[in-house]
């Protein structure tokens, strides 16, 4: 999970929040138009797993992708108060009721369905507030919030706060063992394909190297691209060893 370039906000959006229109009343036309939104600005893919996501068939939306809230939009219903001191950072709302349409607190998750009936990402994340354990990928300072291993195991970066690894491994289920197991195969592939430049070319220059590192991140950005943590995680153990 990497950080998102918060995008331009939908002005269907900004002229709803502006009429003051509540969550509960979105229309398909909004939800369309912020759905589409998101998906151009996490370049495709769940904010949290990182599978692609497909928003084009209006049919298959809701099967596909979920509008997801960070700071959740049940969160503390008797005071309509943040849960936490960071919920109002996390969220980069200004309340609580305000975050439940603020275009930084939404992001867009898969369905979160894996195998055998796993459960990942929103659809696992439930109602929880994750603001004082976690970062929203949207409105955090990091460049990333995980690291991924060669055994495809996402880890939560050392900023983050205490807490954090049972957000990935039990609020987002990010370490479900087909989501690993995608992630693993996927860093191999990768490191086949540098050992291969690396056999091509009798071995790699410092300059060399650096250029394979660019192509990686470079790539990590482009829209469609699946996993980019992993690519993340390739271009700095090659950076690692030059
Ligand atoms: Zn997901
Ligand atoms: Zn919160």
């Amino acid at each position: 999970m990497r950080r998102i370039p918060k995008g331009a906000e939908p002005n269907i959006l900004r002229e709803a929040n502006a009429r003051g229109v509540h969550y509960d009343d979105w229309d398909g036309k909004l939800r369309t138009a912020i759905r589409a939104a998101l998906h151009a600005e996490q370049n495709g893919v769940c904010a949290y797993c990182e599978r692609p996501v497909r928003v084009e068939r209006s049919d298959d939306v809701s099967r596909m992708v979920v509008i997801e809230h960070f700071h959740p939009r049940s969160g503390s219903p008797r005071t309509g108060k943040w849960k936490s001191s960071q919920c109002r950072a996390a969220s980069g709302a200004t309340s609580h009721e305000s975050s439940r349409t603020a275009w930084s607190n939404l992001l867009l998750s898969c369905d979160g369905s894996g195998p055998h009936g796993a459960r990942t990402c929103d659809s696992k994340k439930g109602g929880s507030d994750i603001c004082s354990r976690f970062a929203n990928p949207k409105t955090t300072h990091l460049d990333r919030l995980v690291d991924i291993g060669r055994d495809g195991r996402a880890r939560p970066v050392d900023s983050l706060p205490p807490g954090a690894d049972a957000v990935v491994d039990s609020e987002l289920n990010l370490n479900a063992e087909f989501l690993c197991e995608a992630r693993r195969s996927y860093f191999a592939v990768q490191l086949r394909e540098y050992n291969k430049a690396k056999t091509r070319h009798r071995g790699l220059s410092s300059v060399q190297k650096q250029i394979l590192v660019n192509r990686f991140r470079e790539r990590a950005s482009r829209p469609g691209t699946p996993h980019p943590s992993v690519l993340l995680a390739v271009a700095n153990s090659i950076e690692a060893k030059i």
